[in-house]
């Protein structure tokens, strides 16, 4: 590609709204622009990128037996309806209206539309297990999009499902997508951990976060470096922030929580008994907490809890405004947890004598609960109490702590769609019984901002030679003295015959000017067509180690392999 002929806006300075490496240098470098908040153009080195990202992700499904297609993102309401999460999913889906008043989402995932694609075309036992895998646009309407690509309101996802006559056929299907995880973030250079995601109810088994290892990140993990324990502490904040507190704090915090509530002082404000609630949920945004207590009033087992993840995507609207104070809520879930997650807002006002109240309607908000004085998270053995220093559950190593980016997440779903849908097979004995599925998403422009945070230095991206929009970048330093623009020609052509990558600086620019926005871009290798053009040598720079030398033509490509 020649650079004339392209579009690499660059930058002097970083945008002022760009807080993070990533999102500052994507932005510096020509790499995107913002179209409105969290919605990017990628531009064509962009594309690069995630074209070099999304082909190891289809080499690994594809080995791991999944089949590529590509869905609709435009979705009709009744399939959200039909699983219930038109209901439950909240202001992040994205809800509009066709001309004829019909409504429609645009698709944050596709569940619905892949359950109701397989339930039409799969009857019998015999076409299962399958796998089929898609990357296209996502669109969830953030509450908070920021850090550029890390959480946009439109972004890239690979997603796939899984369907099986069998749970054990389920189990080996998500052992093979956890190693292809696996495979595709370590050959994305990530260092990343694969942690449970649930620690609770379900064992911890059954879902999986693989989480890049970065201080932007928003999830934090406790994970050891001798033990292969990683988990999401996300259960368990305030008791961890309880625990870390020094002594003296502590025992301040001890007086002042002789009021505490437990759960099961809040559940019997609630007329529920603390056995029903099969799980709590415990959201954190910078300070402020919102509590959910879901009551599970049906049979409880391993698949069906597999519902209450929904209550991730309950849109607790309006929490926003009461700061460091804790929300309480109740929810509910139907025998197929399809109903609405009701929030008993008037209940919990009850649990909560002049307290907070959280509730998934604007207005049902009560002010005045302390985390610490007022309430304390100590019944579930699902919460883990894990600290840094602590030593891992199983025995191997100590705990650490850090934060993750969520790049990728792997998900025993269950029958919760298939039931929900109505999608069912015909197994050996001629009997209807739902499929079993499982969900695993990749964010793979989160990929490429994850990458971007690793990759970089004080003068721009350093990026790793299978992730990099092209392996050269080759500089003619004077484009209007004709040797160099004729040498530069030529080894543009050389290279590309030789299958390299190249980007050719060919513009009529300042030579500090190019050599300042090839640090930014940030491409392995440079190479420069210089003053000694006419005797046939050129310089070699390492982006990365900023070795230089200066190599005849002839021995270039030795050079650069
Ligand atoms: P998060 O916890 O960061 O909001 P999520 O758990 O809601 O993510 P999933 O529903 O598990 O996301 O979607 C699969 C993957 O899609 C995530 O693991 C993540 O890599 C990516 N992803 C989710 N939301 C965003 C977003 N707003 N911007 C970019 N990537 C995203
Ligand atoms: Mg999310
Ligand atoms: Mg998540
Ligand atoms: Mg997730």
């Amino acid at each position: 590609m020649k650079q004339s002929m392209s579009l690499i806006p660059t930058l002097r300075e970083n945008p002022a709204d760009a807080e993070v490496r990533s999102h500052q240098l994507l932005l510096r470098a020509g790499y995107m622009r913002q179209n409105a908040s969290g919605i990017y153009s990628y531009l064509p080195l962009a594309r690069r990128v995630l074209q070099n990202i999304e082909k190891i992700i289809r080499e690994e499904l594809d080995h791991a037996g999944a089949t590529e297609l590509l869905m609709p993102a435009l979705q009709q309401a009744e399939l959200w309806q039909e699983s219930g999460r038109w209901y439950t999913y909240g202001s992040e889906l994205m809800r509009m209206k066709d001309r004829h008043q019909r409504e429609f989402a645009l698709g944050p995932t596709h569940e619905e539309v892949i359950t109701s694609l397989v339930r039409d075309e799969v009857k019998s036992y015999k076409r299962l297990p399958l796998s089929l895998y898609q990357i296209q646009t996502k669109f969830r309407d953030e509450k908070r999009p920021r850090f550029g690509l890390l959480r946009g309101r439109e972004f890239i996802m690979k997603d796939a499902y899984s369907f099986h006559a069998s749970p054990e056929s389920l189990d080996e299907t998500y052992d093979k997508f956890y190693q292809a995880y696996s495979n595709i973030f370590t050959r994305a250079n990530l260092n990343f951990r694969a942690v449970i995601a649930d620690s609770g109810a379900m064992g911890g088994k059954d879902t999986h976060e693989f989480m890049v290892l970065s201080d932007v990140g928003e999830d934090t993990i406790a994970y050891s470096d001798t033990s292969n324990y990683a988990a999401n502490i996300e259960m368990a904040p305030v008791v961890t922030k309880y625990e870390q507190r020094s002594e003296e704090q502590r025992e301040l915090t001890k007086v002042q929580t002789e009021n505490q509530k437990t759960i099961e002082d809040i559940c019997s404000y609630l007329s529920v008994s603390a056995e029903q609630c099969i799980k709590t949920l415990l959201f954190r945004a910078d300070d402020q907490y919102v509590l959910v207590l879901v009551r599970g009033d049906h049979e409880v087992n391993d698949i069906k809890l597999k519902n209450l993840l929904e209550v991730d995507s309950v849109d607790l609207a309006g929490a926003e405004e009461t700061k460091k104070i804790l929300g309480c809520a109740v929810g509910s879930l139907g025998p197929i947890g399809v109903e609405n997650i009701e929030i008993v807002a008037d209940h919990a006002v009850k649990a909560l004598v002049n307290g907070v109240c959280g509730a998934n309607e604007e207005g049902f908000h009560f002010t005045n609960v302390n985390p610490e004085r007022d309430f304390k998270v100590n019944r579930f053995e699902d919460l883990r109490f894990i600290l840094p220093g602590d030593p891992s559950p199983d025995g191997q190593g100590v705990i650490k702590f850090a934060e993750g980016i969520e790049v990728g997440h792997i998900f025993k779903l269950g029958t919760r769609y298939s039931e929900a849908m109505n999608a069912t097979i015909l197994d050996e004995n001629g009997r209807a019984k739902p499929m079993i599925m499982g969900c695993y998403g990749i964010g793979v422009s989160r990929v490429m901002a994850a990458v971007a945070e690793q990759y970089n230095d004080d003068k721009g991206f350093v990026w790793p030679a299978n992730i990099a929009p092209f392996h050269i970048h080759l500089i003619a330093v004077n484009m209007k003295d004709q040797d160099q623009a004729n040498l530069s020609e030529e080894l543009y052509s050389q290279l590309k015959k030789a299958r390299y990558e190249v980007l050719l600086d060919d513009r009529i620019e300042r030579p500090g000017v190019k050599f300042a926005d090839s640090d930014l871009i940030g491409l392995p290798v440079r190479v420069t067509v210089g003053k000694k053009a006419n005797e046939g040598i050129v310089e070699v720079k390492d982006r990365k180690t900023g070795e230089m030398e200066e190599v005849h033509i002839d021995q270039l490509q030795d050079a650069i392999s």
